[in-house]
């Protein structure tokens, strides 16, 4: 029998998900729970989005939470490389070999063009799609192009009429018609893949046996299929999973909850408790019991018990958990997750080397490095009344701080002091008054030590749960301030 093995495919465009973890506990209890292999790609096809630093948030964040991979781009394997990047030579080929069968063709159509023929299907309320043009052209006239270097992709051929039929392992069958597919671009102008060609292209060299992936790829599956059938190869398994959501049920955002690996191990979750929860989502242990271990969970893995209604991911229910792991844990058990959390020397040393200028005794440094080891602050609206700024001022700056932290990659000192100058000058404010406000909603307090270097310390996300949080303490921007912001933000995002 095949040896089962599963994958999780991150594209490292941001920060790592809990989206991300939480499917990639699912890979990783079903290969294991079969004697299998799990597997970690990185698709980082969309060179302008990619990052090393995400990827390597990414990577990090995985195994904070407890999830390990047996095969990676940073452990090796004998199916490497495991980074998209690396393997440009080998979806050229197997592009290659799809023109050369018939079932993909050169398309040489201008974006202008494109964007047209989208504005005419939208008009007539059809869904966009391409409409073959480039189907037409002689050989001749693709060779006459290609010869002369004119800009291209290349694109998949598929079917006009019928229904594709796919199999999920969680939802049975799934019937998609062909005219709602679109001839996908397998390969950019750049010469480089897209999503859909690098993906199946590695899940068959990679040989994974099952795709366990969200459920919003579904639409992509019949592309998928498409690619497999006419490289004469099998198809994994699919199984798509429920995605996670809000309270209100829409799609889990981080407009309305963290959705930053990083944040809750901020935050101080325990990586056990963390992986515990995401189980749960969508899953039950057979004996229904709320806390196990990624081991239990492992033993007792089975897909058939994974629930298909949309599985909320909840904060509170989340710190129900973390408090009942907090609190049935060893003595010895507990100090390791404070040290691995904030009490160890490279963390500590930081907050020292801000409050040392400021200190009397030792006995002054719980005081001054308080914030430096807090979640949220406790801030009033009255925490943020200034002499020199309006009510409003002090909304578009923290709105404006809010955006710099969601935004800014990589966050560092030079990239903290360069949005900070930006705001100022944007909303024609001194650096001083500009800072007031972010420095009560990051400390807390109105004095304290420097806050930009506070800021660097805490992390984006800390930083933007704080602004967050005092902005909606404030009341929240209407609408109105928001759009005359916006205008001033563009520029710099
Ligand atoms: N790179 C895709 C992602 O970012 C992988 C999707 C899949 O698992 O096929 O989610």
């Amino acid at each position: 029998m095949q040896t089962v093995r599963t994958r999780i495919a991150p594209s490292p465009t941001g920060d790592p998900h809990v989206g991300t973890a939480y499917i990639a506990l699912f890979n990783l209890c079903f290969a294991r729970q079969h004697g299998g292999q799990f597997i970690l790609r990185i698709e980082d096809t969309d060179q302008v989005r990619s990052t090393a630093a995400s990827e390597q948030q990414i990577l990090q964040a995985l195994r904070w939470a407890g999830l390990e991979w047996d095969e990676g781009p940073d452990v090796g394997g004998p199916y490497g490389p495991y980074r998209q990047s690396e393997r440009s030579a080998i979806y050229r080929q197997y592009t290659q070999e799809l023109i050369e069968r018939g079932h993909a063709f050169h398309c040489f159509c201008s974006a202008e063009r494109l964007d047209q023929l989208r504005n005419e299907q939208m008009m007539l309320g059809q869904n966009p799609g391409y409409d073959g043009y480039c189907l037409q052209l002689s050989q001749q006239e693709v060779s006459e192009r290609l010869a002369s270097a004119q800009p291209h992709v290349v694109r998949l051929k598929v079917p006009v009429d019928g229904t594709c039929v796919i199999d999920d392992l969680l939802r049975g069958r799934i019937e998609i018609p062909w005219s709602q597919v679109d001839m996908q671009v397998l390969m950019k102008a750049d010469g480089l893949p897209t999503y859909h060609l690098a993906n199946v292209v590695d899940d068959h060299l990679m040989q994974i046996t099952h795709v366990l992936r969200g459920e919003e790829w579904i639409s992509s599956a019949p592309k998928h299929q498409l690619i497999y059938q006419y490289l004469g190869w099998n198809m994994p398994m699919l199984c798509h999973m429920p995605l996670l959501r809000n309270p209100d049920k829409s799609k889990l955002s981080k407009r309305k909850n963290p959705t930053s690996i990083l944040y809750y191990q901020s935050m101080g979750y325990l990586p056990q408790a963390m992986l515990n929860y995401l189980g749960r989502m969508g899953w039950s242990m057979p004996d229904e019991r709320e806390k196990f271990t990624l081991q239990e969970m492992i033993d007792a893995f089975d897909l058939s018990r994974v629930s298909l209604g949309g599985p909320v991911f909840d904060v509170e229910k989340l710190d129900w958990l973390n408090a009942l792991w907090l609190r049935e844990m060893s003595p010895s058990a507990l100090m390791q997750a404070f040290v691995e959390w904030k009490m160890h020397t490279a963390y500590v040393a930081r907050v020292l080397s801000q409050i040392q200028p400021r200190i009397q005794r030792l006995s002054d440094a719980a005081d001054w490095a308080a914030f430096f080891f807090s979640g949220q602050v406790a801030v009033r609206p009255d925490s943020f009344l200034h002499k020199r700024l309006t009510e409003t001022q002090v909304r578009q700056i923290l709105q404006w701080m809010l955006w710099a932290a969601e935004q800014i990659q990589p966050w560092d000192s030079a990239a903290v002091e360069r949005i900070c100058g930006a705001g100022a000058q944007a909303l024609e404010l001194k650096l001083r008054d500009f800072m007031a406000p972010v420095f009560v909603a990051v400390s807390g307090k109105t004095s304290s030590t420097p806050v930009m270097e506070a800021m660097v310390i805490l992390g984006a996300d800390l930083v933007r749960a704080r602004l967050r949080h005092a902005l909606q303490v404030l009341g929240g921007m209407d609408a109105p301030g928001m759009a005359t912001l916006q205008k001033l933000w563009q520029p710099h995002s």
